[in-house]
């Protein structure tokens, strides 16, 4: 077999034409004279098309831009693309660039150069943001609240750090507002499903009221569009604080799903409480402010403390399940009476 172009013999032939025949009459790669590239002034992302995509980089953005711009024969596939880019000035790169194409099985390389133009513009996203777009309001309230254990700059950096998660997910995800009200904060978010995932989160993990309400906001190609509210309103106590409850004292060592886990401090027993019975919980000492008192003495069913607010000595019948680390244990003084806090709680 021999080549009909170049009549070359022994090569591996393309149809009837020898490899670097069939290279040079059938094999291109063409790149137009620039390609632009719009970036979102305000985040990461350029514009392809009609939709705008997250980018790692701007020399990341440019290579994608440029494998959308290549043209290749018919049938043809890229490869690989590598690019040099030169600056021309601020908004200008020449770009230098290696295409490895495959046709018909053999992989051929071509050298082109264009220049990149770049662009501002804003991104969909970014744009509501700019408009303060949003789907619902998610209303944190912790009003009524003495726990000192999470602040308000708590729920927010949690709702931020969860938002951002979901983002990564879905980029049309985003708070547009965060304004402080009277009793906690409101968030402003772009979709309802990321508001009321967050607000349920809230409500499991913080055994927080749940309610959900939706309003008419107006309508949009003939169809009513409403605007939902999920309001989470936090317990006033968490893990580590000493409520009263029916006459008894209990310290709260967890929450979750609709149940508070506690234990009633005069006998040491754990039991849940349903959270709907929280209503009538009373702060009685919160996490903070519970001081550790050094131990005088233990016998078999008392403690012996040294009251740090007399600083006399105090004696105090153990709970159940009593045990210690240290020689200073958890003292709490209520209306009710004084208990010594087991370590293991
Ligand atoms: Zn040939
Ligand atoms: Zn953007």
């Amino acid at each position: 077999m021999f080549c009909v172009e170049c009549g070359a013999e022994g090569q591996e032939l393309i149809g009837a034409i020898c490899r670097e025949c069939y290279a040079k009459k059938h094999v291109w790669a063409k790149l137009p004279d620039h390609v632009d590239l719009v970036l979102c002034a305000h985040c990461s992302s350029m514009e392809v098309g009609d939709d705008w995509v997250d980018i790692g980089s701007v020399t990341e953005g440019i290579e994608s831009a440029l494998r959308n711009a290549v043209e290749l024969p018919e049938g043809a596939r890229l490869v690989d693309l590598k690019a040099r880019l030169e600056e021309q000035d601020p908004r200008n790169l020449r770009a230098s660039v290696d295409v490895r194409l495959s046709t018909h099985g053999t992989e051929f390389e071509r050298s082109l150069s264009t220049v990149v133009r770049m662009k501002r513009g804003s991104c969909t996203e970014c744009s509501k943001k700019m408009g303060a777009y949003y789907e619902a309001t998610l209303q944190v309230r912790t009003s009524g609240s003495d726990r000192e254990g999470e602040t308000e700059a708590d729920i927010e950096s949690f709702v931020r750090s969860r938002t951002e998660a979901l983002r990564k997910g879905n980029r049309s995800v985003f708070i547009s507002k965060t304004e402080r009200v009277r009793g906690g904060l409101d968030f402003y978010f772009s979709t309802a499903k990321a508001a009321r995932s967050i607000a349920r989160e809230l409500q499991e993990t913080r055994c927080a009221e749940y309610k959900e309400s939706s309003s008419l906001w107006g309508w949009r190609a003939g169809e009513e569009v409403s605007r939902m509210t999920y309001l989470v309103r936090l317990p006033g106590f968490g893990p580590g604080d000493v409520v009263e409850h029916d006459s008894k004292d209990y310290l709260i060592r967890s929450m979750s799903k609709g149940n508070v886990y506690a234990v009633d401090l005069r006998t040491g027993d754990a039991r849940p409480l349903k959270m709907k019975e929280a209503s009538d919980f009373k702060m009685s000492r919160p996490a903070s402010k519970i001081p550790r008192a050094v131990v005088l003495m233990e016998t078999g069913s008392e403690v012996q403390v040294l009251d740090p607010d007399t600083m006399t000595p105090l004696d105090l019948r153990k709970p159940a399940g009593f045990s210690r680390e240290g020689d200073q244990v958890r003292l709490v003084k209520t209306r009710l009476g004084a208990y010594v806090l087991s370590d293991s709680w």
